[in-house]
């Protein structure tokens, strides 16, 4: 993984060979592979922020805009100190699969900016975000690229962005033409927000389990699941494969985690988070056990769901993966090392791409209310979402009986082959 835009690279090498026999006119075949090797346009700047003592920073600032052959590009903005211009274009890369293959109308796009952004006071983030949207105020709008939270950006810097790229645009054309609210989602829902984005990725993901339960022909509580993770994602993901009746028998979080024969409870777990307690003063009374993250990905359990960081499961730890089924919910939890591991021991792998799709689903039908000027309520949001979700699990399922590739390649065949087809539609080869 040292390389993440050699590895997208790599990947998308490797179902390219898969798909190109489906093609006869190979050779425009290769040409749209090796334009879809390289995003469109790497946006970099240094941005200047006056800091609270008078003093003046600078940062590194991306964006990658890979491909919009498909709809205007989307992603989200990271704020990290390892970020990296590789890894913002290996990241607008996959938006361009993810959105594939939910279907929705959109390219791929990722921006990062290379700060800690523990380090900064409220208002040093907020100068620091307005600086990014004016670095890229001419190159994101409704109709060509729709930024939106990720890794340490939330609703609120949306918010600042929305109001700066506004200003931007205004003083300089008299007037805006495109619509600010839809330039950027994840926004507060006092500022064109969506009902139901909070708990869209960990949603759709719990959609994943039921249609994979049922491919499996098995019923929800014959199913022990563990999740890694309990952050906005790992929760939501939690909650909901509660209420439809699989038995959490693990969670974590960054201190470790608990183990429950019997099952959890995943809403009195948050409840208890949210009051400043613990995960372990779950355990009171109970036949139960602590456990460090490491354990738990090693438990002997129906399906794990790492819901924290990218990389969790390498080749050190794969060979000791017990669980039947991994949903990855977090994005890239599975080395490619570890990927090759688990698919000799016949571990069902539901790749991110798929499994935590919802989110960027969810922040589809925000752009859509707001370009409308009409909102959904909480109920019709999360009805809309799920015939999304299980189409794309259906021709994800299809793909692997006729292939017998993995849950990533086949995924990938699907989403790849749709983004080349509309790009030759286009002629842009
Ligand atoms: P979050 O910050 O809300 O939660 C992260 C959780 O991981 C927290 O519970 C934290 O305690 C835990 N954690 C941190 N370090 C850990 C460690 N070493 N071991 C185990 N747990 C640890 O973040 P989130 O929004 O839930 O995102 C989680 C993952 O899902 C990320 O990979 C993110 O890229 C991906 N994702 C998120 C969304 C979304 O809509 N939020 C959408 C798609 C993908």
């Amino acid at each position: 993984m040292s390389d993440p835009h050699k590895n997208s690279v790599a990947q998308l090498e490797a179902v390219a060979k898969l798909l190109v026999e489906q093609y006869s006119d190979k050779k425009r075949f290769m040409q749209v592979i090796e334009k879809l090797k390289v995003p469109d346009r790497v946006i970099e700047g240094e941005l200047v922020v006056v800091m609270d003592n008078g003093q003046t920073r600078k940062f590194q600032a991306f964006r990658s805009q890979h491909n919009n052959a498909r709809g205007p590009y989307k992603g989200g903005i990271r704020f990290h100190a390892n970020v990296s211009k590789s890894e913002v274009m290996a990241l607008s890369t996959w938006m361009t699969w993810k959105c594939a293959v939910t279907g929705i109308p959109y390219g791929g796009s990722k921006g990062g900016i290379v700060v800690d952004p523990r380090e900064l006071s409220q208002t040093e983030l907020e100068r620091l975000s307005r600086a990014y949207a004016q670095l890229l105020a001419d190159h994101i709008g409704p109709w060509t690229d729709i930024p939106a939270p990720d890794v340490n950006t939330t609703g609120q810097i949306m918010a600042w962005m929305v109001d700066e790229w506004e200003k931007v645009r205004r003083e300089r054309d008299g007037q805006i033409h495109e619509d600010p609210l839809a330039t950027f989602t994840g926004k507060p829902l006092g500022l064109g927000g969506s009902q139901g984005r909070d708990e869209a990725t960990g949603l759709g993901g719990a959609f994943i389990l039921e249609k994979l339960t049922q491919a499996l022909g098995q019923k929800p509580r014959e199913i022990k699941v563990a999740v890694q993770g309990f952050g906005n994602v790992g929760s939501w993901f939690a909650i909901h494969a509660h209420r439809s009746g699989y038995k959490i028998v693990a969670i974590s979080d960054s201190k470790g985690g608990i183990y429950i024969e019997s099952g959890l409870d995943p809403k009195e777990a948050l409840t208890v988070k949210q009051n400043g307690g613990k995960l372990e003063d779950l355990l009171k009374g109970k036949a139960a056990a602590r456990l460090t993250n490491e354990q738990l990905l090693e438990l002997d359990v129906d399906v794990l769901v790492p819901s924290a960081l990218e990389n969790v499961i390498t080749d050190q730890n794969a060979g000791q993966i017990k669980a039947k089924a991994i949903i990855e919910m977090a994005n890239g939890p599975i080395t490619p090392e570890a990927d090759l591991i688990l698919d000799k021991k016949g571990i069902l792998v539901i790749p991110d791409v798929l499994a935590n799709a919802g989110g960027v689903t969810v922040s589809y039908f925000e752009w859509v209310q707001n370009l409308q000027g009409y909102y959904w309520s909480h109920e019709e949001v999360l009805a809309k979402l799920k015939p999304l979700m299980d189409a794309a699990f259906d021709q994800m399922w299809q793909m692997k009986q006729k292939t017998h590739q993995s849950g990533r390649v086949s995924v990938y065949l699907t989403a790849v082959k749709r983004v080349v087809d509309t790009i030759m539609l286009r002629g842009r080869v």
